[in-house]
């Protein structure tokens, strides 16, 4: 059991780890709850993904491919681990199908929830039909056509509300979700893109598109794609009298009230903690941080560490981060954990 990694998750951060065990001569079982392999990108039928621009499909599914054609992955899907026993270099875990895996170490790779937008009823999801979350607008854009949901009509404005679900005390999110400046700009090119006569505003309190994000999504989006930035803080998401919505708030920049008509308001939702935290934390043995995500190792010299010897995690189980950098945590995760074993191997021989 000294040559298997059992990956528990098999989205862009599993994908990648398993890939890595596998490259490295050792072999990984995957242990994925949906039927689907992919994690949130498929699941959630993301459109085009920043920054490469391709859509997730494709881009992900090389990854799942290349995991699936590989001889040394086993796969178990619609499964969960129920059971670990046993230490680092020795592990047994349990699964719902009733199988038992022997594996020398763990990749933790469950990811994130995506904040449910009912948790933010003055914005209206849930009440009017045309208020969406960016998951359903980016599964309207990959279905290449951009309408009101209520009745089909081509949208004259849509809004993108960012920060739904993150930088908010009042309901117990503090942190940043990272990406979502960014996929919003990118978004809001992609509305224009199939429908020329649509214009979108984006609503901000700061806008993080972050390192090179800036150029290619921030100003490309406004310079060429017309999108209208607006800083304001929203009290409310209402309907009006024509079958419209009303976005209601204040401009910060010139401080005044705003109500501003559109024909679909998009909720920008950020990055839970995955729901089955707890959980994880209770089968594996692993510790949570203070908002409930996997709480990481001392970093500089345990990278890719949880709080029990021989687990590892990567990607948005430790809180909100991009596809790019999950798959690089991924990819260091799968390596700490074959380079641990082999260690093991040669102290014992
Ligand atoms: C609306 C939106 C759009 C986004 N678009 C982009 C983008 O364009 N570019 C970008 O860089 N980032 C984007 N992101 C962020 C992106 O979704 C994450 O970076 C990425 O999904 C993290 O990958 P992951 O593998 O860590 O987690 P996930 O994608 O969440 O995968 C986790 C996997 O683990 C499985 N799992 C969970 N719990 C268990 C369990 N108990 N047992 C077994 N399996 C389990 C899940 O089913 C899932 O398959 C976006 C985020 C949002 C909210
Ligand atoms: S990335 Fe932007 S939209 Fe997302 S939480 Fe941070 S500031 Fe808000």
């Amino acid at each position: 059991m000294q040559d298997t990694v059992l990956v528990v998750g098999a989205g862009p951060a599993g994908l990648s780890a398993a890939a890595n065990v596998t490259a490295a001569g050792y072999k990984a079982v995957v242990v994925e709850k949906e039927e689907v392999l992919g994690g949130a990108p498929i699941l959630s039928g993301y459109a085009k993904l920043v920054p490469s621009g391709e859509w997730a499909k494709d881009a992900i599914g090389r990854m799942v491919s290349r995991v699936e054609q590989d001889g040394n992955v086993t796969v178990h899907k619609s499964t969960k681990v129920t059971q670990l026993d046993g230490e680092a270099g020795n592990f047994t875990a349990t699964l719902s199908n009733g199988e038992k895996v022997s594996a020398g170490a763990v990749v933790l790779a469950t990811g994130f929830t995506h904040f449910d937008s009912i948790n933010k009823p003055e914005w209206g999801f849930g009440t009017y039909e045309d208020v969406l979350t960016t998951t359903q607008m980016e599964q309207m854009v990959a279905s290449g056509k951009i309408a009101c949901p209520s009745d089909g009509r081509v949208p004259e404005r849509v809004a993108i509300l960012l920060c739904v679900g993150s930088r908010d005390r009042q309901i117990g999110r503090e942190w940043c979700s990272k990406i979502c400046c960014t996929v919003s700009a990118n978004l809001a090119m992609e509305i224009k893109e199939i429908s020329p006569e649509t214009d979108v505003f984006i609503y901000y309190m700061d806008i993080r598109t972050f390192g090179l994000y800036e150029d290619k999504f921030y100003w490309k989006s406004q310079e060429e794609f017309k999108t209208k930035f607006v800083k304001a803080r929203i009290a409310e998401v209402t309907a009006s009298g024509d079958g419209r919505l009303l976005v209601k708030g204040e401009d910060t920049l010139v401080k005044r009230p705003i109500i501003i008509p559109f024909d679909i308001v998009v909720h920008a939702i950020g990055m839970d903690p995955n729901e089955d935290n707890p959980e994880i934390s209770r089968v594996f043995g692993v510790g949570l941080e203070k908002h409930g995500f996997i709480e990481r190792a001392e970093h500089y010299t345990n990278t890719c560490g949880t709080t029990r010897k021989g687990i590892y995690s990567c990607g948005a189980t430790y809180g909100p981060e991009t596809i790019d950098d999950s798959i690089s945590q991924g990819a260091a995760a799968g390596a700490r954990a074959v380079a641990d074993l082999h260690a093991l191997v040669r102290k014992a021989g």
